[in-house]
């Protein structure tokens, strides 16, 4: 089995990006404020050797911005740094996050040099309607020949997606995924759209011309994007943004932000199957439904929602979870009772 991951973000806040998506404001989302030193990678890489337990695979990542668009000596002065971490056992490992018009054979020989390992793309829609109204620069065939291009070259590739952006559908974001899914990559991020203080996004929704993706919205496409890369053997590293105190504080003005968006997420689509199994159980049934160890309250969802939900929807006179261990089913029924 491979060594458990533990990522070490370092922020370069919009560095190296030549448009304004509409939603984006790295130093609100990642709460730092300017971009990362070469010293102070040192710094960071030295500390988690010393405190991050051992056997995990420490992977020094940069985040925030358009890594491979930062000028080439900025690139090689921060790679030159992670890279020396690596070759003194510090970190294990080198991930980045891009944009796909900032990648070609030059930016990726670059990349191998240093020895990163991982390239993160931000793909956010395939639709090219979505990406021109959201000020992405680029569109979905640049996403698509970027990928493969990484791919061809040997690095770990991880596709970032967005649901609710301008221009948006359920539809749209169920093609996306599936064409994501056809680039055959090692994991993929999927961001639902926050409103962020300050971003031409917010000036849209309070013009009137963007419709908030509701934390309920992310939700329910999201139950049908996860099990989509599941099937298809795609993981799904993360589910909405990583919680900051400036989101929490009041940065997050609107849109799908919830400091648990993930566990909602897999909440609901334990509620979709459970409705599949429930399906032709007569009304005024006691039923007992089994899921693996440890996973009760997901299925019960926030608040027991599900259950109230379930039990409602398929007039039950009373709906159990019982935690079996070793089972692996997401989910079974374990006794139908007729009253
Ligand atoms: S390219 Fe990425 S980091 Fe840069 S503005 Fe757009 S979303 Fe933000």
């Amino acid at each position: 089995m491979s060594p458990r991951a533990q990522i070490l973000p370092v922020f370069v806040p919009q560095l190296g990006c030549p448009h304004r998506c509409v939603f984006c404001d790295q130093r609100r989302i990642s709460g730092q404020a300017r971009p990362v030193t070469a010293d102070e990678i040192q710094t960071i890489t030295d500390q988690a050797a010393a405190f991050l337990p051992r056997g995990e695979k420490r992977q020094l990542a940069f985040y925030g911005g358009s890594f491979t668009a930062i000028p080439a000596a900025r690139q090689e002065e921060l790679l030159g740094a992670a890279k020396a971490a690596m070759e003194r056992g510090a970190i294990d490992a080198i991930r980045l996050s891009t944009r796909p018009d900032a990648i070609d054979g030059e930016v990726l020989e670059r990349l191998r040099r240093y020895g990163v390992e991982t390239v993160e793309l931000g793909a956010q829609s395939m639709d090219d309607g979505v990406l021109r109204r959201s000020g992405r620069g680029h569109t979905a065939s640049d996403v698509e020949r970027a990928a493969r291009e990484i791919k061809a070259a040997g690095f770990r590739l991880v596709l970032q997606m967005m649901t609710g952006l301008p221009g948006d559908s359920p539809e749209k974001d169920l093609e996306t995924a599936r064409r994501l899914i056809a680039l055959r990559p090692d994991g993929v991020r999927i961001y639902p759209t926050v409103i962020v203080r300050g971003t031409p996004l917010e000036a849209l929704w309070r013009a009137g011309e963007y419709r908030e993706h509701t934390v309920e919205d992310a939700v329910a496409v999201c139950a049908r994007l996860l099990p989509l890369f599941e099937a298809a053997g795609v993981p799904v590293l993360r589910l909405g943004l990583n919680p900051t105190e400036e989101l929490s504080g009041g940065e997050a003005v609107g849109g799908a932000y919830h400091p648990a968006l993930g566990e909602l997420v897999r909440s609901r689509v334990l509620l979709d199957r459970a409705r599949a199994l429930l399906t032709g159980v007569p009304a005024g049934s006691a039923v007992t439904l089994g899921v693996p160890t440890g996973k009760a309250s997901q299925m019960a969802g926030q608040k027991r929602g599900n259950l109230r939900a379930l039990t409602e929807e398929f007039s039950l006179s009373g709906l159990k979870i019982r935690e079996i261990p070793g089972q692996t089913e997401e989910i079974r029924v374990l006794s139908v009772e007729k009253n």
